[in-house]
Parts: C-alpha cells; structure tokens; sequence
C-alpha cells in the first residue's frame, strides 16, 4: 500500500505511523459517570468503510495527515494535513 504525502509525494506505507481514527464517536457527556469515559477511551468500534485516520509521515516529513482509507478493503480515498483540518500554527 501507498500513501500520497501532499508534502512528500508517494510513499510506502511502512514509512508512516498509524495513530488511528481521527474522530471517535459517542463521547460521553458530562455526568455520565467514569465507566463512560472508560468504555470511550478504551473501547473502539470498527466500522467497514471509510474511515478518517490519524497517520504520521514518521520517517519522512513527520507531518500528520488524515488518510481517508475504506477499512474493508485498505483503499486510500484521500490524504490531506492534519493541520489544514484543525487551523495549523499560524496564529503564532
Ligand atoms: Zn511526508
């Protein structure tokens, strides 16, 4: 498998950390109690399909990325930086 860093260009897969999903679903809200907060923390679901990712380029760019991958059959629908998601450093 190949991912497309948009820094880096193609790369092979074993250059990259996987962290895993890049949104968790069901947090619990507040005053649900610890076993809540345990079964969110602990306890993953694992759809079929697209999923977000967390993926850091680790022996490239160290960049990180959200890979858009279909866990059914490890095809990569998109790459993008994580830091184009969540605003980046540039109100340093
Ligand atoms: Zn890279």
């Amino acid at each position: 498998m190949r991912i497309l860093c948009p820094l880096c260009g193609l790369r092979d897969r074993r250059e990259f950390y996987v962290s895993g999903a890049a949104v968790r679903i069901g947090r619990p809200a507040p005053g649900e109690g610890p076993e809540a907060m345990d079964d969110y923390l602990h306890l993953r679901t694992n759809p079929e399909g697209p999923l977000d990712e967390f993926w850091q380029h680790e022996q490239g760019c160290r960049a990180w990325l959200i890979v858009t991958r279909d866990t059914g059959t490890h095809e990569v629908l998109g790459v993008r930086l994580a830091q184009d998601i969540a605003g980046g450093d540039d109100a340093a």
